[in-house]
């Protein structure tokens, strides 16, 4: 468990104070893939750095499993980073040394013998999925290549934390998912607690089970991101969620319209065809669509609603999780009022 309190931390530069982060905090579980979004000079790097231990923070704790980092020095201070694996945001690799020397390195500083340091090595390529690229060199990969052994390389120590900072930076799209694969076995496989950060509200939604939103070094939001998306009034639903594009026209030919967030296979399959039939109400999606929040399936939809018990059919639909929000009168619903 990773606790950060009210942190703050500020640079400065051509000698004007930059307040990178303002009175910050987040828990992180154990075990946890967690989130931090924002835009760029929003203080994640920053975050991830006072998190690492790489950076003291002006004001404000960072314990690890309750131990308050902030008064470590010395040897102490160092066994307590050999616990933290770190993708740095612009990750270098030896360019004269094979990829499985790459990863070798930090096990020779550990001094690790042959025979232990080649099993090692070989798990973590299979790991990053390079086991075929082990006597390559770095020049020879893709940027989702390298950054994957850069991976390998900062849990090479077998961290008990993982900190990755904006990991699919300048990598390629189609190759964004082999690097994202990558931090969610290390969590799967070796339970390591991984927090990355990132611009890309897309890498949040494809992987992350808890999200932390930065503005300005300050915290606007936190939570599981399947909690967020279900409200959307929170800014992570409004990134997230598919848009409804939906004319006046086409809400106008229903009684009554409503916006609805549906999680998971079952309720997006059944509720609503159920709720009509129950209730003898037309339901129509006029609007929306389907999304993956990792591996849930989660649906907005703007909904048109005709019959006498549609008062009824909704209260049914939100008893059963459908989180309903928008709602709004047609003018036949004006008409027959
Ligand atoms: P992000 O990673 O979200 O882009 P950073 O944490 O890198 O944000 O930066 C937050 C703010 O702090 C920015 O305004 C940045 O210019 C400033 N900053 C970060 N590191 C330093 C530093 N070492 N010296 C001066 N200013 C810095
Ligand atoms: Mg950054």
């Amino acid at each position: 468990m990773i606790t950060v309190e009210n942190l703050s931390k500020s640079f400065s530069a051509n000698g004007n104070p930059v307040m990178a982060l303002r009175d910050v905090s987040i828990d992180i579980d154990a075990g946890s893939l967690f989130g931090v979004v924002g835009p760029t000079g929003s203080g994640k790097s920053t975050l991830a750095r006072c998190i690492g231990l790489q950076e003291r923070p002006d004001r404000g704790v960072v314990r690890l499993d309750g131990l308050n980092t902030g008064t470590l020095d010395g040897r102490r201070l160092r066994e307590v980073r050999r616990q933290v694996g770190i993708l740095e945001a612009k990750p270098e690799l030896h360019l004269e040394r094979t990829v499985a020397g790459n990863i070798a390195a930090p096990l020779e500083q550990l001094g690790l013998d042959g025979p232990q340091r080649r099993a090692r090595v070989g798990n973590l390529l299979d790991l990053v999925g390079l086991t075929s690229r082990a006597g390559g060199r770095p020049g020879e990969l893709t940027v989702g290549q390298r950054r994957r052994v850069a991976l390998a390389r900062a849990l090479a120590a077998g961290p008990a934390v993982l900190l990755a900072d904006d990991p699919t930076a300048g990598v390629q799209p189609e190759e964004a998912g082999a690097v994202l694969a990558v931090l969610d076995r290390a969590r799967a496989e070796l339970g390591v607690t991984v927090l990355l950060t990132t611009p890309d509200a897309a890498v949040v939604r494809r992987i992350c089970d808890d999200v932390a939103v930065l503005e300005g070094g300050s915290l606007v939001e936190r939570g599981k991101v399947l909690d967020l998306v279900a409200d959307p009034s929170t800014r992570t639903a409004q990134t997230l969620l598919p848009a409804i594009e939906t004319t006046r026209s086409q809400s106008a030919r229903y009684e009554r319209s409503v916006d609805i967030v549906l999680i998971g296979f079952a309720s997006i399959g059944a509720l609503l065809p159920e709720a009509a039939s129950r209730f003898e109400v037309e339901v129509a999606t006029i609007g929306g669509g389907v999304t993956r929040v990792g591996d849930t399936p989660v649906a907005r939809f703007r909904l048109g609603l005709r019959g006498m018990q549609s008062d009824a059919a909704l209260a049914w639909i939100a008893e059963r999780g459908g989180h309903i929000t928008h709602t709004a009168r047609g003018p036949q619903g004006i008409a027959a009022a």
